[in-house]
C-alpha cells in the first residue's frame, strides 16, 4: 500500500526545526513493507493544509499527519482534515477523561480551549496518547486511511508504535520482526564492505544507520508469525555478529550507555570518572539510564590542572613534563578518581575539543582515556573529529564520551582494549 507522510507546522516550514518525526515515521512504515511515496510539510494554514491532504488522498492509500493536534489557534489538523472528508467533529468523551486527569494530576487547571483537543471526527479510531493530552486517531473512508499524530516527537512516537502500528499490522502481510545490532568501533564504510553481500536478501533484510560513531543494524523479517519472523532473522544475526565480532556491543539495546550500566550491574561494580574535555558528557550520559545509581559513584569534571592535582591527584611534574593533555595525565585521572571514590573502576579522559588550542603535536580531537580496575590501566590516544575546527567541538565531546563507555565496556568483559 501506498503511503505518504505530512508534517503540519510553520516552524517546520521554516526551518526552525528539523522534521524528524518524518523520518522516523518514513523509515518504521518502509520496515512494515509500506511503500513510501512521498513526504511534505506545510505550514498551520488551513487552505494549504486541504490542499496538501486532498493531494495525498488523490494519490496514496495511507496518509500519516504529524502535528497540529493541539489546544491552540495554530493547530488546524483536526479540524481541516474532517473537513476534506467530510466528517463531523465529535467530543470523545473517554480522551476528555483522560485529558481532566492528566489536568488533575499535574495540579493544573484544565482551560476551556484543552477541549478542543478531544474533538475527534465521526467514527475514527482514537489513538489513546498516554505520553501527553492531545490523543491521536485513525480514520478509514473511502478506501483511504489517515492517520493523524501529535507533533511532539516523545509522544509521536509512542504513539505510533505502541496503538498506530498494531492497527496497521491488519494491511500487512504477515508479520514483521525486527532484531537490531549495535556496533561501535568500526567506521560505517567498513561495516557496508564488511557485510555488503547479506545486504542484498529480500527477507530477511540487513540496514545499516550509522550514527554519530556507531552503526546500528537492523535485521527485519516478514512471515505469518512473530515467532516465525524472528527465527528467520536468526541466522543473519549470527552471522553479523560473527563478521563484526567484539565490535557489536549488544542486540535490542537502544545505547552504549545502557549497556554499560546493565554489566556494571550484573557484575555489581561501580564506575567513576574524571572527565576534563567532556566536562561531564559521560556522567550525564550514564545517568540518563535508569538503575545507573546502583552502578555510578561519582563523576569529577578537572578542568583547571590545579584541580587535577588537589582533588583527584595527578602529579604537578606530570602535569608540567606531559601537559594536561597526555597519556600520563589520563592515567593518573582514572587512578586517582578510582582512589577518591572507592570505585571498582576508574576513568580518566582529557583532551583539546577546539576549535582553539590546538598545536602541530597536539592538534584538535586529540583525547586520551584511561580506564583502570584494580589490576589492570589501559590508556588510549584517539584523534576524533575530521580535523577542521568548525563545529566539531560537540561532536568530538560525543566521540570521546562514546569511547570512554566502550572502554569500560571492554573492560568489564575482558575483551582487548588496544
Ligand atoms: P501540542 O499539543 O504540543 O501543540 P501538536 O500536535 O499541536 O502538539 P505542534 O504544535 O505541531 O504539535 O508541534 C509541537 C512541537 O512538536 C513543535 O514545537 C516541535 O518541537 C515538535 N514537532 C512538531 N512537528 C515535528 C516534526 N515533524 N519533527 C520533529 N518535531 C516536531
Ligand atoms: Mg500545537
Amino acid at each position: 500500500m501506498n503511503t505518504e507522510i505530512l508534517a503540519v507546522g510553520t516552524e517546520l516550514l521554516l526551518g526552525d526545526i528539523v522534521n524528524t518525526n518524518a523520518q522516523y515515521l518514513a523509515r518504521e512504515m518502509a520496515a512494515m513493507g509500506f511503500s513510501v511515496l512521498h513526504q511534505s510539510v506545510v505550514g498551520d494554514n488551513p487552505g494549504r493544509l486541504k490542499e496538501a491532504v486532498e493531494m495525498a488522498l488523490s494519490r496514496s492509500d495511507i496518509l500519516i499527519t504529524t502535528g497540529g493536534l493541539g489546544p491552540t489557534d495554530d493547530d488546524i489538523t483536526r479540524e481541516t482534515i474532517a473537513e476534506v472528508l467530510g466528517l463531523e467533529l465529535e467530543l470523545d468523551n473517554e480522551a476528555l477523561k483522560s485529558v481532566e486527569e492528566y489536568f488533575k494530576r499535574t495540579g493544573r487547571v484544565m482551560s476551556e480551549v484543552n477541549k478542543k483537543q478531544v474533538m475527534l471526527p465521526h467514527g475514527c479510531y482514537v489513538l489513546k496518547n498516554d505520553w501527553g493530552t492531545a490523543p491521536g486517531c485513525i480514520v478509514e473512508k473511502d478506501g483511504k486511511t489517515v492517520i493523524m499524530l501529535p507533533g511532539p516527537p516523545r509522544e509521536m512516537k509512542p504513539l505510533f508504535e505502541k496503538r498506530a502500528k498494531p492497527y496497521l499490522e491488519k494491511y500487512c502481510d504477515g508479520v514483521i520482526k525486527s532484531v537490531t545490532l549495535r556496533e561501535f568501533g568500526i567506521p560505517e564504510s567498513k561495516v557496508q564492505e564488511m557485510l555488503s553481500d547479506l545486504m542484498q536478501g529480500a527477507n530477511p533484510t540487513l540496514a545499516p544507520y550509522a550514527k554519530s560513531g556507531e552503526v546500528l543494524l537492523r535485521v527485519t523479517a516478514r512471515a505469518e508469525n512473530a515467532e516465525k519472523a524472528l527465527e528467520m532473522c536468526r541466522p543473519l544475526v549470527e552471522e553479523v555478529k560473527k563478521r563484526l565480532g567484539d565490535s557489536i556491543y549488544g542486540e535490542n539495546v537502544s545505547s552504549l550507555e545502557e549497556v554499560v550500566v546493565r554489566k556494571l550491574q550484573e557484575k555489581h561494580l561501580k564506575v567513576s570518572f574524571a572527565e576534563s574535555c567532556t566536562g561531564g558528557y559521560v556522567a550525564k550520559r550514564l545517568t540518563d539510564i535508569p538503575g545507573s545509581s546502583e552502578v555510578f559513584e561519582c563523576g569529577v569534571v578537572t578542568y583547571a590542572n590545579r584541580i587535577k592535582h588537589q582533588l583527584i591527584g595527578v602529579k604537578n611534574e606530570t602535569l608540567a613534563e606531559y601537559g594536561a593533555v597526555s597519556s600520563q595525565t589520563a592515567e593518573q585521572m582514572s587512578k586517582g578518581v578510582r582512589e577518591l571514590s572507592g570505585a571498582d573502576i576508574g576513568v580518566g579522559i582529557t583532551g583539546i575539543a577546539g576549535p582553539g588550542g590546538g598545536t602541530p603535536k597536539k592538534p584538535v580531537g586529540l583525547v586520551y582515556i584511561s580506564v583502570c580496575d584494580s589490576e589492570h590501566c589501559y590508556t588510549k590516544r584517539f584523534i576524533l573529529g575530521h580535523g577542521s575546527s568548525e563545529g566539531e567541538r560537540e561532536h568530538i565531546r560525543y566521540l570521546a564520551a562514546s569511547n570512554a563507555l566502550d572502554m569500560v565496556r571492554r573492560l568489564i568483559d575482558g575483551l582487548p582494549i588496544e
